[in-house]
């Protein structure tokens, strides 16, 4: 089998005295879906961020597309990369966050087109038209010169993940993207996320979207309090689920 987009081999993470991750190991291939399902506070996030270097890893491996992001084992000095190596690593990893995060004084376009230009590896031409392809793509062709404050929280996540598109990543994270949306604008955003599944686009995602994860995941991971309690396909995690704290979490969000 080809080299997973991402392996996690035994991440424990602590903030202070408070141990976040507790041995996480995870692998996720070219091409699929991952969702992960879990209470608040079971670390979901810090292991999405410590993907993309917006958490360091206390003890354990990572790797995106076969590079180093973190590494260290117990004892050993942590594997230190350089400045432009994470930058560069950052560009291959989209995020989109729960708030959209999306810059408030530029245009949908403009937030869409910062990254590749500050990246300069194409001509600002090229740049805008790729942009406007990827604003098309998320349905808001006639949002491009509208800024953030003049679209609705449905229309300003899409352009948040146009813009995660927009360096051509090998994986996107989505960290709760429709948790912060008014119930009727959540199908929109989901189907994004779906249309993104179906071209083939390698992403994990949390949320507590059931419907999503039974429709679009190739593996759904459940965590609690720091560990992946169960994984599997989305029939057997869901509908089947081996354990005690799965079968209790599925029965509030469900
Ligand atoms: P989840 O996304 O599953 O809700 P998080 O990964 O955000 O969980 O957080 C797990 C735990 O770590 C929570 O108790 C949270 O308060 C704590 N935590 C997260 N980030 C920090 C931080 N930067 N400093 C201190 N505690 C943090
Ligand atoms: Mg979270």
């Amino acid at each position: 089998m080809s080299t997973p987009v991402v392996e996690v081999t035994g991440v424990h993470k602590s903030f202070g005295a408070l141990h976040v991750l507790r041995g996480v190991d995870l692998v996720a291939h070219a091409g699929t879906v991952t969702v992960i399902l879990g209470p608040s506070g079971s670390g979901k996030s810090t292991l999405l961020r410590s993907l993309n270097h917006l958490e360091k890893v206390d003890r354990g491996l990572v790797r995106v597309g076969g590079d180093l992001i973190g590494y260290r084992q117990a004892g050993n000095k942590l594997h230190e990369l350089s400045e432009r190596q994470i930058l560069k690593q950052r560009a291959g990893i989209g995020f989109v966050f729960q708030n959209f995060n999306l810059f408030p004084h530029l245009t949908a376009l403009e937030n869409v087109t910062e990254a590749p230009i500050s990246a300069q590896r194409k001509s600002k031409a090229q740049v805008y038209e790729r942009a406007r392809e990827l604003l098309d793509r998320v349905g808001l062709s006639d949002k491009a010169d509208a800024y953030p404050r003049q679209l609705s929280g449905g229309q300003q996540q899409r352009v948040a993940i146009a813009r995660a598109l927009a360096l051509e990543p090998q994986l996107i994270l989505f960290d709760e993207p429709t948790s912060a949306l008014d119930p009727e604008l959540v199908g929109e955003v989901l189907d994004v996320l779906r249309d993104l599944a179906a071209a083939g686009t390698t992403m994990i995602v949390v949320t507590h979207e059931i419907g999503f994860a039974r429709e679009a995941a190739d593996n759904v991971i459940f965590m609690d309090e720091g560990q992946i309690v169960e994984q599997g396909p989305p029939a057997q995690v869901l509908d089947n689920p081996q354990h005690d704290r799965t079968r209790a979490f599925l029965s509030k969000v469900l």
